[in-house]
């Protein structure tokens, strides 16, 4: 079995580097993370290919390029504070971490919050903090924050979230028309009342299902 620090090489430079991103800190945090840590146990060997891979309960971990791109479109620093919404796997909020963010993880389902939060103290990240809810209507009790990341396609962007957002704060979030294709959406809050917008590139990601969100079918 090959090394887990060169298959991550690897996966930063074929799928990742290769493709424009550029961040250093999203480049570094990515060649830590233990990725293989955050799938289920008989789908480690697979953790380093290119793809989102199941990890029960219907949902996916993200793919890793999806995970570099959203968390360059942040510009997350050392300090930011994160609210990382469809926590899933954990990995996500673990890259962030690792980036020296202070984040906090909602996931509505709640055998994956509690895999999530054993999947970060076992990789080394116990100070994620995991809450099991919807967060399509943000986290209040600990807004503002300077990112929000998304990992749940959207119909529609809620409103509430963009309101949790800092005065220079990033929001990024997948919306699209289809429960299974969205683009890749970025708002900057420029002051209490304006936020720019721009759309960084397409995904897919499985559908944010909430108050604000798509409605669940069954
Ligand atoms: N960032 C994750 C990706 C998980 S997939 C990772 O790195 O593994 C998206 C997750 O969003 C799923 O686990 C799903 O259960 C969750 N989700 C969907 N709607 C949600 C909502 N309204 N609030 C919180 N989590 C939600």
């Amino acid at each position: 079995m090959r090394d887990d620090h060169e298959e991550r090489a690897t996966m930063v430079d074929r799928q990742i580097r290769s493709r424009g991103i550029s961040d250093a800190a999203v480049l570094a945090a990515m060649s830590k993370v233990p990725r293989q840590l955050f799938v289920p146990f008989e789908s480690r060997q697979y953790a380093y290919e290119d793809r989102p891979l199941p990890i029960g309960s219907g949902q996916t971990i993200s793919q890793p390029y999806v995970v570099a791109l959203m968390c360059e479109a942040l510009k997350i620093e050392p300090g930011s504070h994160v609210l990382d919404i469809g926590t899933g796997s954990g990995y996500a909020a673990a890259v962030m971490a690792e980036m020296g963010a202070k984040v906090i993880g909602i996931e509505r389902k709640s055998e994956l919050a509690d895999r999530a939060k054993a999947n970060l103290v076992r990789s080394g990240y116990p100070t994620v903090e995991i809450h099991c809810g919807d967060g399509t209507v943000g986290y209040p009790q600990a807004a503002p924050y300077d990112t929000i990341m998304v990992a749940a396609g959207s119909p529609a962007l809620p409103g509430t979230l963009k309101n949790q957002l800092a005065n220079g704060g990033r929001l990024v979030i997948p919306i699209g028309p289809s429960r299974h294709h969205q683009h890749l959406l970025r708002i900057t809050r420029q002051s209490e009342t304006d936020f720019s917008s721009e759309t960084p590139g397409d995904v897919t990601f499985v559908p944010l299902i909430g108050e604000e969100g798509w409605k669940e079918t069954s």
